[in-house]
């Protein structure tokens, strides 16, 4: 608001910070300038200043309607007030094409345009300013101009409190401001400015910072590092490429609610509940390793269907179960090369997660190509419902397994899921193409695999065939059986939609909950006196049959209100791997192989 102010008199007449500011931004007039605006903290106020460099005559400003998740989310319900003037300080009139979209008119000479927006969404997918901290996904904030958009841009941070720092992947400039070389690379790189503790180690030639929001109580830095050494030297070993020289780990530790990890090409932020850091650093590790593989999969082989981006609407794509599915197979890979993961809970993760799929009666009506294309419909309480969907992480994960185990059969052991990669990375990323979606997977598994693997392309990423398990463990000597389990059922059923708040989506008829009063619908507060978030499933896991269960819940209404009821019982399928009565000489080295995420037998020339 002063910047506004002052700038439109000369600048020789001025003699305060915002002249300094100014002086800065002389040499970058043919970039688009951002300067964002701590106005106030408590209200979760930012003021965003754009200088746009000369241009058209008539011009038009996008803030986008999504980014981070697959959701709409119209972050323009946010901007409180928006105004434009020309360099020489004359208004010009501005005017809302639709709710994320204003045009200027009159500047061709270049134009100053300024706006406040409230920004309070916690969590790796959000954007908040509060008296804590701030945490940007800059698209959520900073509108860009739609006839520049892959203009360099300049960003600057202004009325920062005393003693908070920045943190952010975004190349360092002069004059405490940060440049990118297009509007995507700028919002593609998340900010945390505040009192963060900071280690940074150097691996493999790379520089890496980890940041944690956090209390230093709370964490174990050094534990941390160590894990994260581990992770680093295994995924950069694993597709044989660093195409980084540095990358920053952001991590936030609640006390409260959390859960989450977004990608970015050159970092990763994280958000985990500090209770679940302490008691699991296996699913710090597993979001970790993760979060750290996107660099490769989903930010750089990258399907067709999500270039370029629209941030205007819904970006459709039938690419997630590979995209984010695969991403955790490999992850998997990563935490077993790393030593991160064993393989009788890696077998256990698998068992469990063939469980999840085949509880869910949609997974024989809807494909895991269309829950990808289905992603912006997740936000929705009855769509997460498992007669509805299914989810594309968890049967991507498996098909990511099964297909590495097709691979690995059709090659005799030559090539498994790592040439795929490698295959996907050489072919479509390195040579700046993105992959036809679930084809170019198909041409890459072909390529290393020199067989025909249509089929399993047909029944179980486009169709909804039931997966023949046992056909695909059989190379490495594994079986599932299935057996069925007592389950401490608490008689209702919730999710959360990321890391939005914990909605019922099902109160099971005849159920000591529904007697208790619990309605499909209320949002999930508290759970045994622990706020509800990532880690209430593990909770109510704890939990036997005829134990209380007290759960704070607040009604559509907005009325809160505590119920208690005992947990009842229900039998459930489970599956379990084990090895095959005997195992052959190829099974043996077809598991050690696989333990280990790479083929039995270097693959060389297959590479293609
Ligand atoms: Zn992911």
């Amino acid at each position: 608001m002063t910047d506004f102010v002052v700038m439109r008199r000369p600048l020789r007449h001025i003699l305060c910070l915002t002249l300094l500011l100014c002086l800065a931004l002389a040499p970058s007039y043919a970039a688009v300038n951002y300067t964002i605006s701590f106005a106030d903290l408590e209200q979760h106020l930012v003021e965003v200043h754009i200088i746009l460099p000369e241009g058209p005559e008539q011009r038009e400003l996008q803030l986008p309607v999504w980014n981070a998740l697959y959701q709409v989310r119209d972050f323009a319900q946010y901007v409180n007030w928006i105004r434009a003037r020309d360099r020489a300080g004359r208004p010009l009139s501005i005017h809302e094409l639709n709710p994320s979209r204003w045009q200027i008119v009159g500047a061709q000479g270049g134009a100053v345009i300024e706006y406040q927006i409230f920004l309070d969404s916690p969590g790796p997918f959000g954007a908040q300013l509060d008296s804590h901290h701030a945490f940007f996904n800059l698209a959520q904030l900073l509108m860009y101009p739609v006839d520049a958009r892959n203009t360099s841009m300049v960003l600057r941070f202004n009325q920062v409190p005393e003693g908070w720092h920045v943190a952010t992947p975004l190349r360092s400039m002069p004059g405490d401001s940060f440049g990118a070389e297009s509007y995507d690379s700028l919002v593609d790189s998340p900010v945390e400015v505040g009192t963060f503790q900071e280690s940074d180690f150097d691996e493999g030639g790379a520089h890496y910072r980890v940041i944690v929001d956090g209390d230093p109580g709370d964490y174990d830095m050094k534990k941390i590092v160590v894990m994260l050494r581990s992770i680093v030297t295994s995924a950069t070993g694993w597709m044989d490429d660093r195409p980084f020289d540095s990358y920053m780990f952001l991590y936030h530790f609640p006390r409260g609610p959390a859960g989450g990890g977004m990608e970015h090409a050159y970092s990763t932020a994280i958000s985990v509940n500090a209770d679940v850091v302490a008691r699991d650093p296996d699913l710090l590790a597993s979001i970790t390793a993760h979060e750290f593989f996107h660099l490769w999969n989903v930010k750089r082989i990258r399907p067709q269907t999500l270039e370029p981006v629209d941030y205007s609407k819904e970006n459709y794509t039938r690419a997630l179960w590979f995209s984010e599915g695969c991403t955790s197979t490999a992850a998997d890979f990563i935490r077993l090369r790393g030593g991160l993961l064993d393989e009788p809970h890696f077998e256990q993760e698998l068992a469990s997660g063939i469980a999840e799929l085949e509880r869910r009666p949609a997974h024989l009506t809807q494909s895991v190509e269309d829950s990808s294309l289905d992603a912006w419909l997740e936000g929705d309480p009855y769509y997460r419902r498992p007669e509805r969907s299914i989810s594309y992480y968890n049967k991507g994960e498996l098909l990511g397994i099964a297909l590495d185990l097709a691979v690995r059969e059709a090659s005799h052991g030559q090539a498994s899921l790592r040439e795929v990669f490698q295959w996907m990375n050489l072919n479509y990323a390195k040579k700046g193409r993105f992959f036809p979606d679930s084809e170019g997977v198909r041409t890459a598994a072909e390529a290393v695999s020199h067989a025909d693997l249509g089929w399993f392309f047909t029944k179980y990423v486009a169709g909804t065939e039931e997966i023949p398990w046992n056909d695909f463990f059989r190379v490495v000597g594994l079986r599932i059986t299935q057996g069925k389990t007592t389950l401490a059922d608490p008689g209702f059923v919730a999710s959360r939609n990321f890391d939005g708040p914990m909605t019922v989506e099902v109160v099971n008829a005849g159920s000591e909950a529904e007697q208790a009063g619990l309605h499909a619908g209320e949002t999930v507060l508290e759970i045994n006196g622990k706020t509800a978030g990532l880690e209430s499933s593990q909770e109510i896991a704890r939990l036997n049959p005829g134990d209380s269960i007290t759960v704070k819940v607040r009604s559509r209404r907005g009325g809160d209100r505590e119920l208690k009821w005992k947990m009842g019982s229900r039998e459930e399928i489970s599956y379990e791997l084990n090895d095959m009565e005997t195992l052959t000489k190829e099974q043996r080295a077809q598991r050690a192989a696989w333990l280990k995420g790479e083929a039995e037998t270097p693959p060389g020339e297959h590479s293609e």
